[in-house]
């Protein structure tokens, strides 16, 4: 995740602004060893509209110090936070206009974070009502050298919408132009090396399927943009097996079958010719299926999800793949409020209709002409494969599993089934086995219960995940 740290003198509202991103999201408190004290650094991870990121609340620093400079105090940041962050938002007090003490900070910024992009936020912006008062605080604010200054007010939550626009080209930016880290040059087939360290962390496979004309190709060039690298049919595999590949948040991913669908969309004509046998095997190909819909074809028809639709879904989920819906063409409806609002209720909806076994696949909607909602997708898409690729341990497992089997009400005690143990066999997607003893077994709905409890306490909901029996004599 891009992190942002949050700087400033004190009492500008740094903290408040940190409540206000993360919401009611749990905040980390870690300690900062220092030479003299111990300084707390708030950490928590924050959500503005689609954007997900890191943020840190340096105001613990001024608070711990005793003496000193803020410029003795912030230096104390550089080697622990600073080196972390790739933004800052440097916030003033609009009301009290650019103090001594904020052009210190500016300064300081500058001479310690010149890699760090940093936006001047006006706090407590609320203040002001009057527009040219505005108009020339932020003329003053200009001075501090980072640009046009955002009006925000982190207690009433104005201008949350225009942070939220000028962060967001900058860390698309930022997402999709992360350096190889070695790990990813990894060729994504080679999955044997995943069995030590993080298989999470190594390439993942994204296949981009749907119907004809709902946007995949723009969709794909969205994703690519000028970092295009067309990875040419590898000898033994077909040409379906041309791969593009992209980095997006320290990570490779390919887009598998891309050749594939290009061809095949090209020849299609009308809507009726996605191939579900053709798709059924590409699918096995990808770690997560990406399936785009069409906003404006959805707003016009009574199901938002088509037979065709349905069946590319129920697929990606039995073959254990993972699934997130991409509803594209948003900008057509934009005018539409109403058949705006109908889609984005329509859609999650129906897709747990059709798929009542997974509850909670994400959905996200998009304008890929615009380029709107790429990062989002991609998040969705990481935050998918990281579940996907979940392990637990067999010793938390099982301390986990008594826990819950006690929480479980059983209709008749007397045939209470009893799991002698319990074992994830593989990630991948996740996979447990059950032991039981003697002839017992589990009923399906004992098996939807641990389903469930299992998704919901270790949050690996959206994603397929298997339960097998085995019984021991
Ligand atoms: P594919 O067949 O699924 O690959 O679809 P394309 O990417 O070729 O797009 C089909 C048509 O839809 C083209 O005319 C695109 O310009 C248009 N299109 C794609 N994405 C969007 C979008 O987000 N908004 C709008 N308005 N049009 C789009």
């Amino acid at each position: 995740l891009p992190t942002i740290i949050l700087v400033g003198r004190p009492n500008v509202g740094k903290s408040a602004l940190f409540n206000r991103l993360i919401r009611r999201r749990e905040a980390l408190v870690y300690n900062t060893p220092g030479d003299h004290v111990t300084r707390d650094i708030r950490e928590g991870v924050a959500k503005l509209g689609d954007l997900r990121f890191r943020v840190l609340d340096s105001a613990g620093l001024e608070t711990a110090a005793t003496s000193g400079s803020i410029l003795a105090r912030t230096v104390d940041m550089t080697g622990n936070v600073l080196v972390r962050s790739q933004f800052a938002i440097f916030l003033i007090d609009v009301r009290d206009g650019l103090q001594p003490l904020d052009l210190e900070v500016g300064q300081w910024l500058r001479k310690h974070a010149s890699g760090i992009h940093t936006i001047v936020a006006m706090n407590k912006s609320e203040s002001l009502d009057e527009h040219g008062v505005l108009t020339s605080a932020a003329g003053e604010a200009h001075r501090l050298g980072f640009g046009d200054p955002v009006a925000i007010s982190a207690e009433t939550g104005l201008g949350m919408a225009e942070l939220y626009e000028t962060l967001r080209p900058l860390f698309e930016e930022y997402m999709f132009q992360l350096p190889n880290n070695g790990l990813n040059q990894d060729d994504p087939t080679s999955e044997a090396e995943a069995s030590e360290g993080d298989e999470s962390k190594l390439p993942l496979q994204l296949a981009i399927v749907g119907r004809p004309n709902v946007g995949k190709s723009t969709l794909l060039n969205a994703l690519l943009q000028e970092q295009r690298v067309l990875v040419g049919p590898e000898s033994g595999l077909t040409r379906d097996s041309i791969r593009a590949k992209f980095q997006f948040d320290n990570r490779t991913v390919y887009l598998v079958d891309t050749a594939g669908w290009m061809e095949r969309a090209g020849k299609e004509k009308g809507p009726s010719s996605l191939s579900v046998v053709q798709s059924r095997k590409n699918l096995m190909r990808a770690h997560i299926v990406a399936l785009v819909l069409d906003a404006e074809k959805i707003a016009k028809s009574k199901n938002s999800v088509d037979h065709q639709e349905v069946m590319i879904a129920r697929q990606a989920i039995e073959e254990g793949r993972g699934l997130v819906v991409v509803v594209n063409k948003m900008d057509l409806l934009r005018e539409n409020q109403r058949l705006l609002e109908k889609v984005m209720d329509a859609v999650p909806k129906e897709i747990q209709t059709v798929i009542p076994q997974v509850t909670g696949i994400p959905v996200v909607f998009v304008s890929a002409m615009e380029g709107r909602g790429r990062v989002a997708v991609m998040h969705h898409v990481i935050e998918t494969y990281e579940k996907w690729c979940f392990r637990l341990s067999t010793s938390r497992l099982n301390r986990w599993l008594r826990k819950v089997m006690s929480r479980h009400s059983w209709k008749d005690s007397a045939t209470q089934p009893k799991v002698k143990y319990f074992t994830q066999v593989k990630a991948r997607p996740p996979t447990f086995v059950t032991f039981m003893s003697g002839k017992t077994e589990l009923s399906d709905t004992d098996i939807r219960f641990l389903t469930r409890s299992l998704k919901e306490d270790f949050d690996i909901g959206g994603i397929p995940i298997r339960i097998l029996q085995r019984s021991i004599p």
